[in-house]
């Protein structure tokens, strides 16, 4: 047996994989990952892949970056990790610092987490007690979360509850607590005629919500400019403004969620710098440390910190905390991955890709099965139908026997349902982004001639 028929049997034997129907997994055998380096992933057998989808949107440097790679070997020469409960250690008070340094400047406070999940937990906990700690009368009914529909933040109940996606909700609707769901503000499925009536309409329901029922809501939880785990729903400009005014004049916490938009991911560092937006809660993850460690962190505002101080341990004490917070080796790469960013003037050099991103990407908006082409920065969607007209989804079995086809063409990808999304390694140069739609371009020809001829 060849080391990968091995692996492969030990993997289908031990392993279960996150979102992963396993009964269909182990019919095929798996790419096993053994290397990777800049833009590439190599498996075992030898094989080259872009890595289009940034190994699930975290990786920024590229893979095997030997700046990273020196940050790590350079921490753990000092120690591996102590704990943040009653003392402190090097790296996690320089990253905060940097953190606080590089977001809106109403975040002035950092509490560490290790994944998005758990900076989403964490925000709703400290959104929701909050105001129960600055009067717990006046505000006793302000316990629920404005949220949007297709929203993601995450697997663990909390995330769950304020995510806006059916399928959970459903299996888990005895486990997850109520929150006000609004209409997501896209434009490509909804029967509004175009961006402008659909903004007007959404932020007028959005404000009669507030106005009525603002003494419930504790906040309004969002992924900023993209929602993207759902299929890249993008959102018209100015919706995030409005949305931050709404929430000020109603006595709402604004929680943007950055897990996936932010550190560059839309052409700016953070999403919120977009449209000059200061959110009142920030949530990181995915990307903070270069796509190397897990590492998640809440940001708040200096406010909200304030209501959590007392002379007292058991009074307004915020009780959570994970037990590798603000871990030295995870808080040592994150600092050298946002060193980078400026060392390797990132920020523009995502600009100009994004920009030839969406040129090669919108060239197949002519193609009958190309209902959508959208997204911003490096973060793109196309989302494929049977025509354009009726905008019915393209059956799944071809959308994977797509991704199947750019696999075996180098390209790693992934769909979400009918959506191929485009969200390549951050400094993946402007030949490698060409080459990327170039592949896709073939697989969906290759793919789609097939199916025509089959009929
Ligand atoms: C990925 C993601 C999360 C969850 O992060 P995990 O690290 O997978 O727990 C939360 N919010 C958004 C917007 C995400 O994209």
């Amino acid at each position: 047996m060849s080391k990968t028929q091995q692996l492969t049997k030990k993997d289908h034997t031990y392993v279960w994989h996150p979102f992963t129907q396993m009964g269909v997994y182990t019919k095929d055998e798996p790419i096993i990952i053994e290397k990777g380096r800049g833009s590439y992933l190599y498996d075992t057998k030898g094989n080259k892949y872009l890595d289009g989808y940034a190994s699930l949107w975290v990786n920024v440097h590229g893979h095997r970056n030997k700046k990273l790679n020196k940050a790590i070997h350079k921490q753990l020469n000092q120690i591996a990790h102590s704990t943040l409960l009653g003392s402190s250690n090097i790296p996690s008070i320089e990253l905060a610092e940097k953190l606080i340094q590089i977001t809106p400047d109403r975040l002035q406070k950092v509490f560490y987490s290790d994944t998005g999940s758990a900076s989403v937990e964490i925000a709703i906990k400290m959104a929701y007690q909050y105001w129960k700690n600055i009067d717990p009368q006046k505000y006793a009914h302000k316990n629920k979360f404005l949220t949007l529909k297709h929203g993601y933040h995450g697997d663990t109940i909390g995330a769950v509850s304020v995510g806006g996606i059916d399928t959970f909700h459903k299996i888990f609707k005895h486990l997850i607590f109520e929150n006000i769901q609004l209409e997501s503000p896209s434009l490509y499925r909804s029967h509004y005629k175009d961006e402008k009536e659909m903004l007007a309409h959404i932020l007028e329901r959005i404000e009669t919500i507030l106005s009525e029922q603002n003494d419930e809501v504790a906040g309004f939880i969002l992924e900023p400019l993209i929602q993207g785990a759902t299929g890249l729903f993008v959102h018209p400009p100015g919706f995030l403004k409005a949305v931050e005014q709404l929430c000020r004049k109603y006595n709402v916490l604004l929680i943007c969620d950055e897990v996936a938009v932010g550190f560059g991911r839309t052409g700016e560092m953070f999403a919120c710098q977009h449209e000059d937006v200061q959110p009142d809660i920030m949530c990181l993850g995915k990307a903070i440390t270069g796509g190397y460690l897990p590492l998640a962190a809440t940001l708040t505002s200096q406010e909200i910190y304030n209501a959590f101080l007392s002379d007292s341990h058991g009074v307004n004490t915020f009780f959570h905390g994970h037990t590798y917070t603000g871990n030295q080796i995870v808080c040592s790469v994150a600092l050298e991955n946002i060193r980078l960013y400026e060392e390797d003037r990132l920020l523009p050099h995502i600009q100009k890709t994004s920009r030839t991103l969406e040129t090669k990407l919108s060239e197949l908006k002519e193609h009958p099965n190309v209902g959508d082409v959208r997204g911003r920065g490096l973060m793109f969607g196309v989302e494929l139908v049977q025509d354009q007209e009726s905008k019915t989804p393209l059956d799944i079995p071809i959308v994977e026997a797509i991704i199947r086809l750019c696999k075996d063409y180098g390209l790693m990808i992934r769909n979400l349902e009918n959506v191929i999304t485009f969200v390549p390694v951050l400094s993946m140069s402007n030949k490698e982004i060409k080459k990327m739609v170039k592949i896709f371009k073939r697989a969906l020809k290759d793919v789609l001639d097939k199916n025509h001829s089959n009929r």
